[in-house]
């Protein structure tokens, strides 16, 4: 049986990085900060050890890299005055790390345990990178934002020169608007603050439309909703997303769910939308992150550079758009199979 996501052998990586690598992969923003990076590789699957390199020229990295075929490239976040020695800090790029294999809520909860990836949970952490995205752009007026798919989920690059000088505090307060992490209280429903379309409340109802179209009776139950509220939520989901998420109707909560029931899934979306963010990332200016074209060996993917725009990310495929030449027909024969296994969840 052919298999979606495997570790790729030793002979496979020497395959991809010999034949179809090449330094001409790298997108631009890696390349124009080349001698400013530091470089960590993984030679054997136990982690990057083999840490502090640095590059002035883009021709000695094609050439480490071809000759060693490593499990794994990364490269720091930050910039350096000296990379090799990681001193001199000049700056960071802002990070967001949406990983599919740790995402609380997915629409794959009943087919794989948490820690495994599918193509469900990768199209929902694509709709969750989306809608950062438009947040990133929209709220903060971010205008270098690169997305990227890191192999099991997406990572979001974030250049603007404000953006890079920003310390980790900083990078904590935009971490909690994005994860809309803020509390809703019954004022803010009273005085119908949260009908604003602006601002805060746009991340809100993005992250609340994310939730509201997954959630399960047993969540609802856990909340102390009762049977007859669960049932006319679950039904009405859609409804709710249309008008509350779309629109910012609070009067499309169906009847009897009452305010205090309103705060409840407001609270239990926040808790949720806290934990779609590995927030390490974001917070740590000091990161090493992987290069995108480099080959994701665990999974036998490669991570890919998408670009800067939402339809770019919109029309994305990880099974089309990030499978290397040695892997094609199996990931087509795999995808093929779990769609019949899976196709109506789809
Ligand atoms: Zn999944």
């Amino acid at each position: 049986m052919s298999e979606l996501f495997r570790e790729a052998t030793p002979e496979e990586r020497r395959e991809y990085y010999t034949k179809e690598w090449s330094a001409k992969k790298l997108p631009d923003f890696i390349v124009e900060t080349l001698e400013e990076r530091e470089f960590g590789f993984d030679h054997t699957g136990e982690g990057p050890n083999d840490r502090k390199n640095a590059f002035s020229d883009i021709r000695d990295l094609e050439d480490y890299v071809k000759a060693t075929s490593p499990y794994a490239i990364f490269s720091s976040v930050a910039l350096y005055e000296d990379p090799r020695e990681m001193e001199g800090w000049i700056g960071a790029e802002l990070v967001f790390d949406i990983d599919a294999k740790d995402l609380p809520l997915r629409r794959c909860l009943h087919i794989h345990p948490s820690g495994q990836v599918c193509p469900l949970c990768l199209e929902d952490a694509k709709e969750l990178a989306r809608d950062t995205l438009v947040i990133l752009k929209e709220d903060f007026g971010f205008e270098e934002v690169h997305v990227v798919y890191s192999g099991r989920g997406y990572h979001i690059r974030i250049l603007d020169d404000w953006a890079l000088d920003l310390d980790h505090k900083a990078r904590e307060k935009i971490l909690t608007y994005v994860s809309a992490a803020e509390e809703i209280t019954f004022e803010d429903l009273q005085s119908r603050r949260i009908m604003l379309s602006s601002g805060y409340f746009r991340v809100f109802r993005l992250r609340f439309g994310y939730f509201i179209r997954r959630i399960n009776e047993n969540h609802l139950r856990n909340i102390g909703l009762r049977k007859n509220q669960i049932e006319s939520l679950l039904e009405k989901r859609e409804e709710l997303y249309e008008g509350f998420v779309k629109n910012a109707f609070l009067t499309a909560f169906p009847q009897g769910i009452g305010q205090k029931g309103i705060l409840k899934l407001f609270a239990l979306s926040s808790t949720f939308s806290k934990a779609y963010f590995d927030g390490k990332v974001t917070i740590d200016v000091k990161r090493i992150l992987r290069v995108p074209s480099s080959l994701h060996s665990k999974v036998g993917f490669v991570t890919t550079y998408i670009g800067q725009e939402e339809d770019k990310l919109e029309k994305f495929d990880p099974f089309k758009d990030a499978v290397p030449e040695f892997r094609r027909g199996e990931v087509r024969e795999a995808y093929r199979q779990w769609t019949e296994e899976h196709g109506e969840s789809i």
